[in-house]
């Protein structure tokens, strides 16, 4: 089963994937998470992406689909896969569609958690100044939280109604509480999968 989590910055894409990985076993793949290593690690993609990255822009197409295209090369994607962070443009979400309908596999749902902009800022805050400060990334400030939702609404809305025509777009309140946003998301995947 493959699924994607859609939602600007700061929805909550990263905790609904993994209760996503808790509730069913799925492989959590978060583009971001990968970026991130590689820019910690100082490999060759983490030198090309570091500025960009720190800046809150969108790394090119062909690198992020490098990345996901070794890594949808692993076994343990087997166990079905929850998308957090990719696609995030339209043209990424067309190679996604290829690479799978070459493995003889298809995007079973997309869910979209719908977050207004002030409920984002202040969630970003929070998480920017959290107690384990050592958890805070160098791109959660306000500043750049409004250049990653500048990148959001130019290239990754129009993901929306690419998936919408598909059938397969879930909108989900992403402003309730995280258990209950949780327990929706967990039936939209239940009522899947017993069909
Ligand atoms: P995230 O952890 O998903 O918020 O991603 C953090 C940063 O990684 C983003 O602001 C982008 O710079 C980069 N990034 C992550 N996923 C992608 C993607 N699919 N396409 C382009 N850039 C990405």
């Amino acid at each position: 089963m493959n699924i994607i989590l859609l939602g600007p910055p700061g929805s909550g894409k990263g905790t609904q994937a993994r209760r996503l990985v808790v509730s069913f076993g799925f492989l959590q793949i978060s583009t971001g998470e990968i970026l991130r290593e590689a820019v910690i690690s100082g490999n060759e993609l983490g030198k090309k992406i570091k500025s960009t990255m720190d800046a809150g822009g969108l790394i090119s197409d062909k690198l992020v689909l490098e990345v996901i295209r070794d890594r949808l090369e692993e076994p343990d994607c087997k166990r079905g896969v929850v998308f957090d962070g990719f696609p995030r443009t339209v043209a990424q979400a067309e190679a996604l569609e290829d690479i799978k309908r070459a493995k003889g596999e298809t995007i079973d749902i997309v869910i979209m958690l719908d977050v207004d902009d002030e409920a984002l800022i202040t969630r970003i805050e929070e998480r920017a100044t959290r107690a384990g400060v050592d958890e805070a990334r160098s791109d959660d400030t306000v500043e750049i939280l409004k250049h990653r939702l500048q990148a959001y609404r130019a290239w990754t809305a129009p993901i929306i109604p690419f998936y919408a025509d598909r059938g397969i777009l879930e909108r989900v309140d992403g402003m309730k509480d995280i258990k209950e946003v949780g327990r929706t998301v967990n039936k939209i995947v239940d009522s899947f999968r017993s069909n």
